[in-house]
C-alpha cells in the first residue's frame, strides 16, 4: 500500500521537527507559489509493505490563509490531488484560535485526520493531559488521537502505524 500524507498545523507546533524525525533527514516545509497545484514530495518512508509519501500541500499550513482557502476551494470542487490522510499537529495544552482556524479549514476535507498532540515531554502533570485530550476529541471526529514528542521521538511509531492504516 502507498499513499499521500499531509502534515498540517499552525506555526511552531513542531511539524518540521516531526517530519525530520519520521524521515530521518533534515528538511523544511517551504511555502509554494500560489499557482502551484502539485504536491511537493518531502520524503517517502517505507515500512514493510507500506509506503507513506509525505507531501507539502500548497496552502495547507501556516502563514498562508489565502493559499489555504484556494486549496480548500479546489478540494471542494474535487480538482484536488488526493491526500489519503492528514496529520493535524497541535501543541499539548495550548489550543489557540490559530488551531481553530486550521481545524475549520479541515472541516471540508473528507479524508481521515489524525490528531498528533505534540510536545508531551513538556508536561509535568500527566493528570492534566487526559482532560485536555478529551476536550480535543470533541473538536472533530478524529481518526485517531496520538500524544507524542517529536523532539524526543516518543510515540512516533504509533503515529506512523496509524498513518499506515489509512493509506
Ligand atoms: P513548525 O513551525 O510547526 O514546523 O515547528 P518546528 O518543528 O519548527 O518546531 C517549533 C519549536 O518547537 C522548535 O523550537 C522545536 O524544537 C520545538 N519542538 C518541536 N517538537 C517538540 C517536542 O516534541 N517537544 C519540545 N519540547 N519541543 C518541540
Ligand atoms: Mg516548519
Amino acid at each position: 500500500r502507498c499513499g499521500f500524507v499531509a502534515i498540517v498545523g499552525r506555526p511552531n507546533v513542531g511539524k518540521s521537527t516531526l517530519l525530520n524525525h519520521i524521515l530521518g533527514q533534515k528538511l523544511s516545509i517551504t511555502s509554494r507559489k500560489p499557482q502551484t497545484t502539485r504536491h511537493q514530495v518531502l520524503g517517502i518512508k517505507t515500512d514493510g509493505p507500506v509506503q507513506a509519501i509525505y507531501v507539502d500541500t500548497p496552502g495547507m499550513h501556516e502563514d498562508e490563509p489565502r493559499a489555504l482557502n484556494r486549496y480548500m476551494n479546489k478540494a471542494a470542487s474535487s480538482a484536488l490531488i488526493d491526500v489519503d490522510v492528514v496529520v493535524f499537529v497541535v501543541d499539548q495544552m495550548a489550543w489557540t484560535t490559530a488551531d481553530e482556524l486550521v481545524l475549520d479549514k479541515l472541516s471540508r476535507l473528507k479524508c481521515p485526520v489524525i490528531l498528533a498532540v505534540n510536545k508531551v515531554d513538556k508536561i509535568d502533570n500527566r493528570d492534566a493531559l487526559l482532560p485536555h485530550l478529551d476536550m480535543l476529541s470533541k473538536k472533530r471526529d478524529f481518526a485517531e488521537i496520538i500524544p507524542l514528542s517529536a523532539l524526543r521521538e516518543t510515540n512516533l511509531e504509533p503515529l506512523e502505524q496509524a498513518v499506515g492504516r489509512y493509506l
